[in-house]
């Protein structure tokens, strides 16, 4: 578990006599600029439910969900421990401030890092992202997705064939011909029809052109039933960080935390799984290395910050307002206002 940096305690003060209260340059701004908009957390204050603890700030995008993975985590899964870590993720909530942008802030708190934990998922698929941006600046990239044949197996052995079987591409003649290196993110999906999983590859790759009705050759030959492959160009920047996103970011499709038995079947199928993977020359490229981010100073604990915008606390109310635009799940687990709206991991009615 991440413990968020211990700030001097003497920052941790009423307003009006902290060094920041004291020096109302940048808040004073933010307050005029955002003025209009402090109806909105006064009004998000009054709601005692999203605002009952740190860790219910954190989680009430994806309240019920969260509930099933722990109730699964708990009888299938985890250690003690671990569940600990799992219900005080977004704990000992910190607001901090931009030493250089002073309307800038964020919050930064205690965090899980568990692989169900949705808020948890999609700040390392933010990472990824990030990394992975960098990395490929000047590269010429190409998205290979490879599929398998719908099948009635258990989900387990199916991502244990899949992984097998894109182990035995990578050694074939045609892929070291093609392909220089890459990183590779699984993701499973749901047939609502059928209810049959279907799990996917998809890789990110450098090299040369890499034809398609060879690549699905190559692959039927390996798999002995399935054939569809997808190549396609992509934009390094925006493309990657879309898809990263998306693959890395939800462990399941949404369908399936609306059926228990599926949820237990996925959940035990990629516990202790790799999800994302590097290859050949791109092995070794750290992708969940957290980036060199500004430097930001502790503003005040969260829970306090709100009680006091709570009483109309305009300093408080202030702060909390300016914190909403970068309150977005960043590179460094800053994490978002989980009750906003069109908020990215929101799946609950
Ligand atoms: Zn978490």
């Amino acid at each position: 578990m991440d413990t968020p940096h211990t700030p001097p305690t003497e920052r941790h003060n009423h307003p009006e006599t902290s060094p920041i209260g004291e020096h109302p340059a940048g808040i004073v701004t933010s307050l005029d600029t955002l003025e209009t908009k402090s109806h909105l957390a006064r009004n998000e204050m009054d709601d005692p439910h999203a605002l009952d603890s740190d860790t219910e700030f954190r989680h009430s995008g994806w309240r019920s969900a969260r509930t099933k993975i722990r109730t699964r985590l708990e009888r299938d899964v985890a250690s003690p421990s671990r569940l600990t870590r799992f219900d005080e993720c977004g704990s000992r909530a910190w607001v901090f401030q931009s030493a250089e942008k002073s309307d800038r802030f964020k919050v930064r708190a205690s965090y899980c890092h568990d692989r169900f934990c949705k808020p948890c998922a999609r700040a390392k698929a933010m990472t990824i992202a990030t990394n992975l941006g960098d990395y490929l600046r000047g590269k010429t990239v190409r998205l290979i997705t490879l599929t398998l044949k719908s099948s009635h197996d258990d989900l387990s052995d199916q991502i244990t064939r899949i992984y097998r079987c894109f182990s035995r591409l990578r050694r074939s003649k045609f892929w070291k011909l093609h392909i220089t290196g890459g990183a590779a993110f699984f993701e499973v999906t749901l047939s609502t029809d059928t209810k049959l999983w279907h799990p996917h590859l998809h890789i990110i790759v450098e090299g040369r052109y890499v034809p398609q009705h060879t690549l699905a050759h190559t692959w039927r030959e390996i798999t002995g039933d399935s054939h569809i492959v997808d190549v396609r160009a992509i934009d390094q920047q925006r493309g990657v960080a879309e898809y990263v996103c998306k693959y890395v970011g939800s462990p399941f499709p949404s369908d399936v935390y609306h059926d228990d038995d599926l949820l237990s079947e996925a959940m035990t199928a990629i516990s202790g799984r790799r999800t994302c993977l590097t290859f050949a020359a791109w092995r070794g490229l750290k992708l969940t290395a957290l980036p060199k981010t500004d430097e930001w100073q502790p503003v005040a604990p969260l829970n306090e910050l709100r009680a006091l915008a709570k009483s109309g606390d305009a300093w408080a109310i202030g702060i909390l307002t300016a914190c909403k635009p970068s309150l977005t799940i960043t590179p460094d687990q800053s994490y978002a206002w989980a009750y906003e709206e069109n908020e990215p991991y929101t799946e609950d009615p």
